[in-house]
Formats: C-alpha cells, structure tokens, sequence
C-alpha cells in the first residue's frame, strides 16, 4: 500500500487570453516563416508537462491537484490561483509546481544569449528552498548538458522571487525550463522525448520527497 504525506498541486502557466509567452514564430509568423516548426505557446507546454508528469504520478497510486482544470485554457488571475491552493487540504504537506518556460525578450524576435533552467522559490529559507536544492540535484543529474540558472548561495543553490503563487501556503517551486525565445530550447521543448525525460525526473524527484516525509515522521515517531 502507498503512503503518501506529499501532496503536489500543478499550476499550469498563463493561459490562451495572455499576450506574449509564445515563441517569435508564434508571436511574428511572418517575420520567422520558415520557423513553422518552432510554434510554441508556454501554456500549451505547461498543460502537457503537467499532463505527462500527474499521468506517472497516478499510476504509481498517488493523489494530486490542479490549481486550473484540465484543459481550461482561460488564465483565472492570479489571486485566483492563490485562493485555489490555500483552499486546497491535503492529508500532508502540500507543494505547488508552477511549470512556465522563460524569456528575455518580448517574444518579437530569436535571442541566443539564455539558455537553460532556473527553479524559483519565494524569498527568505523555508522548507521549500531545501526540496528545491534536491530538485536541482535531480536536474542536473538528468541534463548535465543543460544549463541551471543558479543564485550564490552554495547551499540553496535555487533561484528567488516573490511571484504570487509562490507565496501561498505550503511549500511552492516555480519551474523556468528553457527559454521560448531561443531556438535551441523551443527545439527541445517541443520534442516529446524530452517531455518524457523531463517529467520522469520531475516524478522520481516527486517520490524521493515523499520517502523523505515519511522517514522524518517515522524517527519522529519513533524518538517519542
Ligand atoms: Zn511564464
């Protein structure tokens, strides 16, 4: 039988009424037309990863959440999305996974200076800061190849920001995988193997948290 004392709600990116977070041959077609095969809009990405990641979680006999419904492709607000996980009530410790893809443009042309992840916590050390230094470590180890957006900190190597879903309650990461301006990264976004590889790393990464909590609630337990 499986224990479980994590409970992760997904938190999808935007959504189709959002401007913007698309790739430059989404954004400005007939300036990159011969970049038909680099189309990419982050919402779409973000409900397939998200997707990919609940349909291995659940068949290994885990629960989890979305703080938007399956394929609703409307942006609610943020507050909205908030409330959504303060209201969500799990039998153990909840952590919010906001999948988004970055940029440094405003989506209107290529740039091929950014590559790579950054994985944000809000500011300040809380418990998320420590699951998101495993996170990192999993990363890494999956995509030696890739670059990881880091801060100075050696031991909290994870990125910081006060993004509005990150300071609900519960712990919260915020996932920045590759750049929608870069044609490499939209490249490798686009291509199923690495959804595949990539929500594999997000699972085993998911269960490794969830042994964690149940060991630590065991020698607690245990030193009673
Ligand atoms: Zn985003």
């Amino acid at each position: 039988m499986i224990i479980q004392k994590l409970f992760p709600l997904f938190d999808r990116a935007h959504g189709s009424n959002v401007a913007g977070k698309a790739s430059p041959a989404h954004i400005v077609p007939a300036k990159f037309n011969d970049d038909d095969q680099l189309v990419f809009r982050e919402f779409e990405f973000s409900e397939d990863m998200i997707d990919r990641i609940e349909q291995k979680w659940t068949a290994m006999g885990y629960e989890s959440e979305r703080t938007i419904p399956d394929n609703c492709p409307l942006e609610p607000g943020l507050l909205i999305r908030q409330q959504r996980i303060n209201a969500f009530k799990p039998k153990g410790q909840i952590i919010t996974l906001s999948i988004h893809s970055n940029a440094i443009t405003m989506g209107d042309k290529w740039q091929n200076t950014a590559t790579g992840f950054a994985y944000f916590t809000a500011k300040g050390i809380t418990n998320s800061d420590k699951m998101n230094t495993r996170l990192y470590k999993f990363s890494e180890q999956y995509f030696p190849e890739i670059y990881h957006y880091k801060s100075n900190s050696p031991e909290y190597p994870g990125k910081e920001a006060n993004f509005t879903v990150l300071t609900a309650k519960g712990n919260a990461i915020l996932l920045e995988i590759g750049f929608q301006d870069n044609r490499k990264d939209v490249a490798m976004l686009l291509d199923p193997k690495f959804r595949e590889k990539y929500s594999t790393m997000i699972v085993e990464w998911l269960v490794a948290e969830n042994r964690l909590l149940i060991q630590v609630q065991n020698s607690q337990n245990s030193a009673k």
